[in-house]
């Protein structure tokens, strides 16, 4: 199988393990995220090893690929693995990268952390239902979901424009993708981060947060969202402070190439800027 490139550790050596979650049972609009992590990982390939701006070769990380989880089975089951899978990882004091799949993935491996980290949710969707569609686990309860483990006010969700009253978003914490674009990105990220206080933080990429001009490629598009600049922003703000990422939403069978090719990018920057703080801890 095609690994993500430069991932050429093993995995005990590992301080970074990637991973594929192909599932894509609860999509509500156009399907084909259980394709992305092979778009990725073949988007990966047109990368030099070298991120110039910090000065790290990905060759020199040790970073592993463990391949992709294949479970069929409810997606109460699924959330279920992922969560056993995110526990082996965490466990051993590796950070974890998932790629999705739909973003229904990401509450059990922030569960994999249990209650003591903070969560940062990029998405065009507040994602706040308690259940949809009969389901408790479905991609439209992400953030919710996310608050079930990390609690109230340890979560917030950013570059949001798509929402319901059912959702109740008065009890949720977001920021608006149209207050981020006329405060801009550094002061609004500011103070949304510092509702969080001092927590290690988990970020979750639904890609659908970025604008669909740079990242068409989705499910569930919504004009007026963030810039790739933005994302990059918050990676490298973030720093020393991330323990996990991962990146979901994105659909091959809608995408030009360049959505994959984006959410191969920020797996890399992810690794980089992690690497750096690891290096002079
Ligand atoms: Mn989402
Ligand atoms: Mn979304």
């Amino acid at each position: 199988m095609l690994s993500f490139a430069d991932a050429r550790s093993g995995f005990e050596d590992a301080s970074f393990v990637v991973f594929g979650i192909p599932f894509d049972k609860t999509t509500t609009f156009r399907s084909g995220t259980k394709f992305a992590p092979t778009a990725i990982r073949e988007a990966s390939l047109n990368f030099e090893p070298d991120l110039f701006e910090h000065c790290i070769d990905l060759r020199d990380v040790p970073f592993h690929d463990m391949g992709d989880l294949h479970e069929e089975g409810s997606v109460d089951e699924m959330v279920v693995s992922i969560e056993n899978e995110a526990k082996r990882i965490v466990s051993s004091g590796k950070f974890p990268i998932a790629m999705g799949g739909e973003h229904s993935i990401t509450p059990p491996i922030v569960k994999a952390f249990g209650d003591g980290i903070s969560a940062v949710i990029i998405d065009a969707h507040l994602d706040f239902n308690d259940e949809y569609q009969g389901l408790k686990n479905s991609h439209a309860c992400t953030h919710k979901r996310i608050e079930d483990v990390v609690g109230k006010g340890n979560v917030f969700a950013f570059g949001v424009r798509s929402m319901s009253v059912d959702e109740r978003p008065e009890e949720a914490l977001f920021a608006d993708s149209l207050t981020i674009h006329e405060r801009g990105c550094e002061l609004v990220f500011e103070e949304m981060l510092s509702n969080l206080g001092e927590r290690s933080v988990y970020l979750s990429l639904d890609i659908d947060g970025i604008d669909p001009a740079y990242a068409p490629g989705t499910g569930t598009p919504e004009p007026f969202g963030l810039t790739t600049f933005d994302v990059k922003y918050i990676i490298n703000r973030l720093g020393d402070r991330l323990v996990g990422f991962d990146v979901a939403e994105v659909c091959p069978p809608c995408d030009n190439g360049n959505t994959s090719m984006l959410a191969a990018r920020f797996i890399r920057e992810v690794v980089a800027v992690k690497w750096k703080s690891m290096k002079h801890e």
